[in-house]
């Protein structure tokens, strides 16, 4: 960057000092030359009357003796003074005794000296007598040209207003180089030298310091330059700094150092541009921990959080055939497998981490052992892009958790409708409360050796708008995992209850209801409470209710299960396990649990006649709930001879379809008469 020369400083005080020099110097001239106006104005007068007081006594003399050759001498000798333009001598009254006039010279700076002296000055002396009388005589006159006084006084006019000039000339340019050396050269400098610095890295291209400038303003104004050009290097490198980091922390999980969500998928983005290039396969996996909350909430979120350290740790022991991995975010982790020429591949290579995962953690002095679940999809079969390949995985991980755990899935379109499917149904079942859209069948109970009905059991059922009766095995879970089992689970209980009133009412006091409990309701905290005020609202006795529990459910935690059942045995309601047999647990737990009965599953039924291990099964389990003093009753009797063959061997009760479908409450009571008609039994037996 360059200063127009016009613009320069030292031009502009140039310019500044020039006009004022020249304006002072004019000002000085001219006081000089008007002194020297005065003097030469004294001048005139002085020699007028020196040369009047020099031709005095010859004058006198000469009007005297009116000697005319004389007084014609006289002025012919005052004429010698080239200044002389006219000079007489006589009396005023009469004719001179002798004059002469000369002709006034021209030079051409006349019209000045005129106009300061005037053309001509005239003077005059007396000439008298001697003394004592003095008479007079006449007068010596005298009158002289300005002109000639005038020409040396302009000479030196002249030379004094060349000088002045010439002196503010000499003043200003010495000024100039002065101010040009001393300030605007550096200056110059300085500025071509900041120009070329690189805002980017102020600290390369410190201002060098100027020779002999180091001690004043200059060398002062370039330190602190310098100083600043450092602090806004150190400022920016330290921005730099926390931007990275800011950088590196928005794209990182804290925890297990590894990157997360949207880092991953930039990374997969990547990844699979360049296997679309060389036409590779990818895979993507998404591995979930089974059961994450119950380590956190037996261990403490501490312990949970080591764990998933070790687990990333696990993990990334295996980077050699993993091109990236993440950690989504609490516990599921993503994982990308590059170069894939097989599934098998990915397949052997998830069991493998599925086997590491599941050694046990050792923390502090006990171990914790874990397992996983994954789910795997492939490019470019799955899907084209990273979101639908990350989310798909995501989807075939959660959907494998809830079939079961500890394995790999890999995604299948028909999996992936049936995701969507759910998640409308999902949808619609936040809803279904509200409108109405769910009743109860009863499925009645009979007891084996006397045929009696001795209860029913409540089935839930869902009139969806469109697409007609849901299953609950469907929907069921879909409100277990939105919670809204709860809200169901209540509305349940009241019906059933309000139903068994209406029938007690109606005389059939026998009956017992039995409701299914989920395993979310059992380990909702307000569930003895909730019970308690829906008995006492229909007044039904204690007993005749009786909650159904899965096995499954009581066995991912069974000291908080044994809890909630104590809780529940507390008010006085029956508890039934249902789907006994299905859980493959050991039959040990049943003694610490408050079970008043158990349901064969419907399987080990359905098997009876023909599967001698179903027979052996269905035989232990009476014997063991008898020892336990305990009831069984056995589900899915559809046949006469499964009737008898569980009659023979001690079975309790029965409910199948052998003796009716799930029936509405009013088609239960046909049923019912019919049944009692048949049995030759009557309500009042
Ligand atoms: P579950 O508690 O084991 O109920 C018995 C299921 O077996 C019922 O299916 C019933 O219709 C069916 N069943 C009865 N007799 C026979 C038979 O002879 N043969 C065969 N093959 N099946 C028979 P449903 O009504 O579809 O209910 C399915 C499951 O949904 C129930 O299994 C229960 O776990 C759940 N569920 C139903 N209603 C509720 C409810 O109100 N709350 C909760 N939490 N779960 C419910
Ligand atoms: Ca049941
Ligand atoms: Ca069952």
């Amino acid at each position: 960057m360059k200063v127009d020369r016009r613009h320069s400083l030292s031009v502009k005080l140039l310019k500044l000092v020039l006009l004022w020099a020249l304006l002072a110097g004019m000002l000085l001239s001219l006081a000089q030359i008007l002194f020297d106006l005065r003097l030469e104005r004294d001048t005139i007068t002085r020699d007028a009357s020196q040369i009047l007081a020099m031709f005095h006594d010859p004058a006198s003399q000469a009007i005297f003796s009116l000697d005319k050759e004389m007084a014609t001498q006289v002025i012919e000798g005052l004429f010698a003074n080239r200044a002389v333009h006219f000079a007489a001598i006589g009396h005023p009254d009469e004719p001179p005794l002798a004059s002469r006039e000369r002709p006034l010279s021209n030079p051409p700076y006349r019209f000045i000296t005129d106009l300061l002296f005037g053309v001509e000055q005239s003077f005059s002396i007396p000439l008298l007598g001697r003394a004592p009388h003095n008479e007079y005589y006449g007068e010596l006159r005298l009158t002289l040209e300005t002109a000639p006084y005038g020409q040396k006084f302009l000479r030196y006019s002249l030379i004094i207003l060349v000088s002045g000039v010439l002196r503010a000339l000499a003043m200003a340019g010495a000024l100039y180089l002065i101010y040009h050396v001393l300030l605007t050269r550096p200056l110059s400098r300085i500025i071509e030298h900041i120009t070329s610095i690189n805002p980017e890295q102020p600290r390369k291209m410190m201002i060098p310091m100027l020779p002999g400038q180091e001690r004043n303003e200059l060398g002062l104004w370039i330190i602190k330059v310098n100083e600043l050009l450092d602090a806004i290097e150190r400022n920016r490198s330290q921005r730099h700094e926390a931007e990275a980091s800011m950088r590196h922390m928005a794209r990182h999980d804290q925890l297990t150092r590894l990157p997360n969500r949207s880092l991953l998928l930039e990374q997969l983005a990547r990844i699979l541009a360049d296997a679309r290039r060389r036409q590779h396969n990818v895979a993507v996996l998404c591995c979930g921990l089974d059961d994450f909350k119950e380590v956190n909430d037996k261990f403490g979120y501490q312990v949970g959080d080591s764990i998933l350290v070790a687990v990333a740790e696990r993990l990334r022991a295996h980077s050699g055939r993993l091109i990236s991995i993440a950690r989504l975010g609490g516990d599921q982790f993503a994982m990308i497998v590059g170069d894939v020429d097989e599934p098998y591949e990915v397949a052997e290579l998830a069991q493998e981490i599925l086997d590491e995962l599941g050694l046990p953690f050792p923390i502090d002095h006990s171990q914790v052992a874990i397992q996983a679940t994954i789910g795997i999809t492939l490019f470019p079969d799955d899907g084209l892009d990273a979101s639908k390949l990350l989310q798909k995985a995501e989807q075939t991980m959660m959907l494998a958790k809830t079939r079961s755990r500890n394995r790999y899935q890999f995604y299948i379109a028909s999996v992936d409708s049936e995701m969507r499917n759910r998640r409308t149904l999902a949808a619609d079942l936040r809803n279904a409360l509200l409108r109405n859209e769910f009743h109860l069948v009863y499925q009645p109970q009979v007891s084996l050796p006397d045929h009696r009905v001795v209860g029913v059991e409540a089935l839930l059922r869902w009139h969806h708008p469109e697409r007609g009766l849901v299953p609950p095995d469907l929907f069921i879970p879909l409100a277990e995992q939105s919670g809204a089992i709860i809200a169901i689970g209540e509305w349940v209980l009241d019906q059933a209850c309000r139903q068994l009133r209406e029938w007690h009412d109606a005389g059939r006091t026998h009956l017992r209801m039995s409701v299914n409990l989920s395993t979310i309701q059992l380990h909702h905290p307000d569930l003895t409470e909730m019970v308690t005020q829906v008995l006492q609202r229909y007044g039904l006795p204690r007993n005749s209710l009786e909650l159904e529990v899965t096995e499954t459910g009581l066995m991912e935690d069974i000291h908080a299960a044994a809890r909630h059942l104590n809780g529940l045995k507390g008010i006085g309601v029956q508890i039934a396990l249902d789907d006994f047999g299905t859980g493959y647990s050991s039959l040990s737990y049943l003694r610490r649990l408050p079970l008043d009965k158990i349901k064969i599953d419907k399987s080990f039924t359905s098997d009876l006649l023909t599967d001698p291990d179903d027979q052996t099964i269905v035989r232990i389990i009476i014997q063991l709930g008898h020892n336990l003093g305990m009831r069984v009753i056995a589900e899915g009797v559809e046949s006469v001879d499964q009737q008898a063959y569980l009659t023979a061997e001690g079975c309790d009760a029965g409910q199948g379809y052998f003796y009716s479908r799930p029936l509405t409450a009013a088609a239960l009571i046909g049923w019912l008469d019919d049944y009692e008609r048949e049995h030759h039994q009557t309500a009042a037996d």
